[in-house]
């Protein structure tokens, strides 16, 4: 598992809170000119709710996917202030990330969270990019492993194999987030190969073979290109420096 790499690289941008409209509309702008000369790298940004229509204007008929940032589970009904996947895909959303360790940490995101927006997400045939990742002190404490399994058992439950395809798990270790502090190309890959392997375990060899698997945190452009050598490295989920679209492209360049 993890050699045989019919894998495209997979690098998306999650702007947080971030980005006016005229912003969004300046940064989209940017990067479909850039997007021209780009390698064979799926590439998606994730504005704001407030943003993703004028990004879906801005980014249309070209190569850039759009993604959201967060949705609720149920389709409509009384959760004020709350999204839906059908909200997402009329507004032109492709993609959507889920369980990123912000929401967990400030919003009280859960895993069970995470596995019901999971299957509202697939049922609107959004293809949802996964978030893990373990805290400093869980890794210090040598459980990384174990913390990786529950979620992506918990977050995954009653997962089947088709709808396993139309998911991209990232890794992205709670420590390396907005911290500047990278994980080293053996920490990350040491992990990925892990998630490989359980994946293997629980959905076969086949889907752990396709099973795209993004890192996440503080990936730049001059980090990238070791990381995203490493055969189990399949792509970046990228905050702070999807901001900046010379850094955004250098991380995509990076990809192949
Ligand atoms: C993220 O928000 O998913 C992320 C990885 O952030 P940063 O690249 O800024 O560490």
């Amino acid at each position: 598992m993890g050699t045989v790499m019919t894998r495209k690289p997979f690098v998306a941008g999650n702007w947080k809170m971030n980005g006016d409209l005229p912003r969004t509309r300046e940064l989209c702008a940017d990067l479909v000119r850039r997007s021209a000369t780009w390698p064979d790298v799926d590439v998606a940004v994730c504005p704001p709710y407030v943003g993703l229509a004028a990004a879906a204007e801005a980014l249309r008929g070209g190569r850039i996917l759009l993604g959201a940032q967060n949705m609720h589970e149920a389709a409509s009904g009384a959760y004020t202030g709350e999204v839906s996947a059908g909200m997402l895909l009329t507004a032109g959303c492709q993609l959507v990330i889920l369980g990123h360790s912000e929401r967990r940490r400030l919003f009280g995101e859960t895993d069970a969270g995470v596995n019901g927006k999971l299957h509202s997400a697939l049922a609107a045939r959004l293809g949802p990019i996964v978030c893990v990742g373990e805290t400093l002190e869980e890794r210090e404490a040598g459980s990384t492993e174990r913390v990786i399994e529950t979620q992506l058992s918990a977050s995954l439950k009653d997962l089947t194999t088709e709808h396993l395809a139309k998911v991209t798990i990232a890794y992205e270790p709670v420590w390396a987030i907005g911290t500047g502090r990278v994980a080293t190309i053996s920490q990350a890959s040491e992990v990925h190969r892990f998630i490989r392997h359980w994946i293997g375990t629980k959905f076969g060899a086949r889907a752990a073979d396709n099973l795209r698997i993004q890192y996440g945190g503080s990936v730049k452009a001059d980090n990238a290109r070791g990381l995203l050598s490493d055969p189990d490295i399949d792509g970046a989920l990228v905050g702070g420096a999807s901001l900046d679209a010379g850094e955004f492209e250098g991380i995509i360049r990076a990809a192949v």
